[in-house]
């Protein structure tokens, strides 16, 4: 079969290849990738600032069907729709593991990371990681579950959104975008999406039309304007998704006194300078939010199933497997807010 492999070490070395069909084992399932999202790791892969074991078959946001199940699965037949959290790998017996944080495992080697991902028609993974796709749902929105159950462990789970409270996401991203659908889900009052000029275009409209308050900078002050719709308090809750260390920077100056500033984005360098002394007078809780729990996909799941959260208006590139790279420079610019692959078609 034809898979997107990152091959070596270093700048590049992304290419199609021929590999083999791989074979479920033991308690996995082979799954026929319908759809499977690029995500900015995978970009960051490229590049070779995010950690990858090569050469490793490229992918981890993927939606599919069952084809077949290894000895001892019971649960899942041939036919399934399934997408699948990514803790591969993960020991099962460290501490982590064992109070359900299997995510942050040391051990963990995602698929499209550590293992053998979801850009080729095929991949396998443990029957115990997969869930079932809701009815309704597409594979090309359920692709993005992924995403979602990062953006639910963020809003819903560590900075824990309660109704009435008034939320600034930093980055209209996919994430972004996110962030703002599961804080409103929580019952946010409102949400602000703060994205530079380069956002201008596509994906501050889109956060308006998820129901966002867009604060493009260089039009605006986000500072003042964050002040102007709390009363000069600031706002309860502030995600940081772009990694951007401007964003970083801005974040504490949001929120208001013993608010929660909650970190997402990757910054890609080993420092960025944080405003310390604004933070510590105020009070603030910093948390910071890592890949997502078991519980993040039951949530998104279910969110994407009521519609509460919508991954569809994201989707704007679909493309086969073999145009990726299209698929993969629409996501660096940002002219796509979300790209996504049919890996069965080259
Ligand atoms: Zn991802
Ligand atoms: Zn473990």
């Amino acid at each position: 079969m034809w898979a997107l492999v990152k091959t070596g070490r270093g700048e590049g070395l992304v290419e199609l290849q021929q590999v083999p069909e791989p074979r479920p084992g033991p308690g996995e399932v082979l799954i026929e990738v319908q759809a499977a999202s690029v995500c900015g790791s995978d970009v960051h892969i490229y590049h070779d600032r995010h950690p990858y074991w090569p050469p490793v078959v490229l992918g981890h946001e993927f939606a599919g069907v069952v084809a077949e199940v290894g000895p001892g699965v019971e649960d899942y037949q041939p036919g399934d729709r399934v997408v699948s959290e990514t803790s591969t790998g993960a020991c099962g017996k460290c501490f982590l593991c064992r109070t359900g944080n299997r995510q942050i495992c040391p051990d963990k080697r995602a698929p499209g990371i550590g293992r053998n991902g979801a850009f080729a028609r095929y991949l396998v993974m443990p029957a115990e990681l997969l869930h079932r796709i809701p009815e309704g749902l597409s594979f090309e929105e359920a692709a993005a579950t992924e995403p979602t159950a990062v953006a639910v462990h963020a809003v819903a789970e560590r900075a824990a959104v309660r109704p009435g409270e008034r939320v600034v996401v930093l980055g209209p991203g996919p994430l972004g975008l996110l962030c703002l659908q599961v804080a409103r889900a929580c019952g946010a009052a409102w949400v602000a999406v703060v994205g530079t000029a380069r956002s201008a275009q596509r994906r501050l409209p889109a956060a308006k039309n998820l129901g966002g308050i867009p604060i493009e900078l260089g039009r605006e002050d986000p500072v003042a304007r964050v002040a102007e719709l709390t009363g000069g308090h600031g706002a309860d809750v502030v995600v940081e998704t772009s990694g951007s260390p401007a964003a970083v920077a801005l974040a504490p100056h949001l929120a208001r006194r013993l608010g929660r500033v909650c970190e997402l984005g990757v910054t890609g360098r080993s420092e960025v300078s944080f405003p310390w002394d604004v933070a510590l007078f105020k009070g603030l809780d910093v948390q910071f939010s890592f890949s997502s729990r078991h519980s993040s996909w039951v949530l998104a799941l279910r969110l994407l199933a009521e519609g509460r959260v919508r991954t569809g208006p994201l989707l704007d590139v679909r493309v086969t497997l073999g145009r990726w790279r299209e698929a993969f420079e629409a996501v660096e610019s940002g002219q796509a807010i979300k790209a996504l692959l049919y890996p069965q078609e080259v």
